[in-house]
């Protein structure tokens, strides 16, 4: 899933009620990423079984009428290179306006489709002035009032015949069964750089296809008999074309990349550190359940002494816990230090992934365990773990059976969680817990 609608249009038109009301019951799910200005929105909606990524890319602008024609070159900017579908909302209460008119202008260059959406049709008056809207010539218009939903639902079935599922072809699906890599990092953390290091020095790649977005390709790449596919996202091959919202930018494509990937590649630069930023895409890897190798790049640049290397590693982990059974590498894309090593990581954390523990093995080890520490009592109940199994599940999910499943706190679970790290390779990947009732 990674279909991306952008909703433009100038201030007061309606965005972010319509915006509010595609996402309805659901919750914002980046919301709380830094990075994101606090007037631009992002969050995924439902309708009729299809998933789709809503942007409403209009900022609140104060200020004179050309501040005003920049921001809003702007936000078309945004909408045109992020999203599959742009809906252009304009307002049927104040009518046609000279701002309208030039993001008309902007948007009818696109090449994919604009969905002319008149909004504050309240009445039938309305509906009769709104016909003047049909003077901006765009084919496909909807009349909607966003506060009421009327229309609404119209608006919806367009965007949704547009979401194809991925193509089955040979091709793509040889890919899916292949390991899937994104590199994902701040802007200027290495990762064209790490990109073209592995790509420079031999023949390396087998063929490319589009991922389930135009913005994210998938290249199969056969390094050293090593076979994975690398999720590129458009920003790392052409650099983004718009400089102020590269911070945007790079959270949402990493989001569409880490949808589309079993192992996420977190590059980080080695002289700037660890960002918040970097710690909410590492913690919703975690929270997709994604495999995750750190990469410290730059490490060239860097005076090393004797620990330095490991008193980093160990400041880093501090900031991933609970999560700091990660793989963490310090690498140079310039100078081309262990960027193989990278690959091979990475291709281990996969593994991991996949890895499906036999189940005597699972009991054997996690019983002792249970009897070498046992839950602490509540209520006066002792609680009995007797038997374990592995969930068929994409991502490493256990499930403990036991007489009292809500009596078991976190600090039980980090113990169990520990102990199966300690005992079966798990290193990368986060790891799912469940307690049942036999
Ligand atoms: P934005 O700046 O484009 O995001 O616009 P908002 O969503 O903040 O809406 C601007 C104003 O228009 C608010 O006062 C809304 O309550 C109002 N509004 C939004 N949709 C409708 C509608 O369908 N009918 C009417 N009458 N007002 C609406
Ligand atoms: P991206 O925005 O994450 O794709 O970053 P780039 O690959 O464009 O790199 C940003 C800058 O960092 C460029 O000037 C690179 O030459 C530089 N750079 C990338 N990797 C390294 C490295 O390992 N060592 C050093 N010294 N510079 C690097």
């Amino acid at each position: 899933m990674s279909f991306t609608v952008a909703i433009v249009g100038r201030p007061n038109v309606g965005k972010s009620t319509l915006f509010n009301r595609l996402l309805e019951q659901r919750k914002a799910i980046v919301d709380d990423i830094s990075g994101v200005t606090r007037d631009r929105q992002y969050g995924v909606a439902d309708w009729n079984g299809k998933t789709f990524n809503v942007v409403d890319t209009g900022g609140f602008v104060q200020g004179s009428e050309d501040v005003f024609e920049r921001e809003i070159a702007k936000q078309v900017l945004v909408a045109l290179e992020e999203a599959n579908v742009i809906v252009f909302m304009v307002d049927a209460a104040t009518g046609l306006t000279s701002l309208d008119d030039s993001m008309a202008n902007l948007l009818r260059r696109s090449t994919k489709p604009v969905f002319l959406t008149v909004n504050k049709v309240d009445t039938n008056e309305r509906l009769l002035d709104a016909s003047e809207f049909y003077s901006l010539g765009f084919e496909q218009i909807f009349f909607i009032a966003a506060a009421s939903g009327s229309g609404t639902g119209e608006l919806l079935d367009a965007v949704a015949e547009l979401i194809i599922d991925d193509d089955a072809s040979a091709e793509a699906l040889e890919m899916a069964a292949l390991p899937k890599f994104a590199i994902i990092g701040q802007p200027n953390t290495g990762k064209s750089s790490l990109l073209n290091a592995l790509v420079g020095t031999e023949r390396t790649i087998v063929s490319d296809i589009a991922g389930t977005t135009r913005d994210t390709i998938h290249t199969h790449y056969n390094l050293f008999q090593k076979e994975f596919v690398l999720i590129d996202t458009a920003g790392i091959r052409r650099k983004a074309k718009v400089h102020e919202d590269l911070e945007f930018y790079s959270v949402i494509r990493a989001i569409k990349a880490l949808d589309e990937a079993d192992v996420c590649l977190l590059m980080l630069d080695a002289e700037k550190g660890i960002a918040a930023q970097d710690l909410n895409i590492f913690a919703l890897a975690a929270k997709k359940g994604k495999g995750v190798v750190v990469l410290v790049n730059k490490w060239d640049l860097v005076n090393k002494e004797t620990n330095t290397a490991r008193d980093y590693e160990t400041e880093l982990k501090k900031r991933f816990a609970p999560f700091s059974d990660v793989p963490i590498l310090f690498i140079s894309a310039k100078e081309k230090t262990r960027i193989f090593k990278a690959i091979e990581v990475g291709l281990e954390v996969y593994e991991h992934r996949q890895y499906k523990i036999p189940t005597s093995q699972l009991n054997d080890i996690m019983l002792k365990a249970i009897q070498a520490y046992h839950p602490p009592v509540v209520r006066g109940n002792p609680i009995k773990i007797k038997f374990i199994t592995q969930l068929p599940t994409p991502v490493p999910s256990f499930a403990f059976f036991c007489n009292f499943p809500d009596d078991i706190k976190q600090p039980y679970k980090n113990y169990l969680e520990n102990k199966l790290r300690e005992n079966f390779k798990l290193t990368g990947v986060p790891v799912r817990i469940f307690f049942r009732k036999k």
